[in-house]
């Protein structure tokens, strides 16, 4: 389990990133959700040991990781944002390369430790193949397997799917998800639908500070009754706009099809629907924005 309580840091140029973070997040695939700015990266650096907050703890399974950073990393996998690799050498090559700086010194261990995670992240057929052919999914993929090299108990991916494309993407979450099972996996992402099918428990997170936190599908439930749906000319957008609190807007056949937030029915031509997470969210961030 890893607990964070009361996170601060404010950047020097005043910029407020976490704004009083507390989350619990259990063994299982945990999805961070929040716009991009919302303070995901800086809290998974945090949490990482990249940089220290101004406040706040963190605890990993009894270990003050602020504190026992060392013990901390032997422990992380970490995959970060801008993942760079070198597009001359081959995955085997540079996977070989990250073990030895994980400590991995001896020879037939580290060749066991690389082949195994090559299968397990399926690029074993790939494996000598220059890193710059790879495509978007599959330098993912490698980054995943170098965070997995000594087996860590806490992984931090930080917007592992952006520019993947579906199948891609399916792949890799697939994948955080079987890594799910015996660890901590946080992922952090700004698309609603990594988050909706695989995630166990989930927070979303706006401006520094925590909105919802729970099971993405008890957060669902809880908003039942009170999203509806409405298709309308065009012409008819901006009046409704000024009326309802509107979740979400998609052309279908060309004409607006809005969601919007209701606690009791709104008639005027509205039908319930079905809310999913992606109403739960822009609930969320709409009523955060009119909070502010
Ligand atoms: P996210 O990952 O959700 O997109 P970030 O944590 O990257 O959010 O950014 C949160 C806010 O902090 C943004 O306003 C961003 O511009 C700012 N920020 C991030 N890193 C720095 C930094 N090193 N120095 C100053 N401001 C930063």
């Amino acid at each position: 389990m890893l607990s964070i309580r009361d996170l601060t840091k404010t950047y020097a140029n005043g910029v407020r990133a976490i704004a009083g973070v507390s989350l619990q997040i259990p063994t299982g695939l945990f999805g961070l959700l929040g716009p991009n700015g919302a303070g995901k990266s800086s809290l998974m650096r945090t949490i990482a040991t990249l940089q220290e907050p101004d406040s706040g703890s963190i605890d990993f399974n009894g270990l003050n990781v602020l504190v026992e950073k060392d013990a901390l990393r032997r422990q992380l996998g970490y995959l970060p944002q801008d993942f760079g690799v070198y597009p001359k050498v081959s995955a085997e090559d540079l996977l070989t390369h990250f073990a030895v700086l994980k400590g991995l010194t001896q020879r037939a261990q580290r060749r066991e430790v690389v082949d195994a995670l090559l299968h397990k992240v399926n690029l074993w057929d790939a494996r000598k193949r220059k890193l710059g052919t790879y495509s978007g999914g599959m330098r993912q993929r490698f980054g995943i397997a170098q965070a997995l090299i000594g087996d860590p108990k806490l992984v931090i991916v930080d917007e592992p799917t952006a520019g993947l494309d579906p199948e891609e993407r399916n792949r890799f979450l697939n994948l955080l998800s079987e890594i799910g099972e015996k660890v901590v996996v946080i992922l952090s992402t700004h698309i609603v639908e990594d988050v909706t099918d695989l995630c166990a428990h989930m927070a979303i997170i706006n401006r520094g500070q925590v909105l919802l936190t729970g099971e993405p599908h008890t957060t669902i439930q809880a908003l039942a009754g009170q999203v509806w749906r409405k298709q309308l000319d065009k012409s008819e957008l901006a009046e409704h706009q000024s009326r309802y609190q509107i979740l979400s807007t998609r052309l279908v056949g060309g004409r607006p099809l809005i969601h919007v937030f209701s606690e009791s029915a709104p008639g005027d031509g509205f039908v319930a629907v079905e809310p999913d997470l992606e109403d739960v969210y822009f609930q969320r961030l709409r009523q955060h924005a009119r909070a502010a």
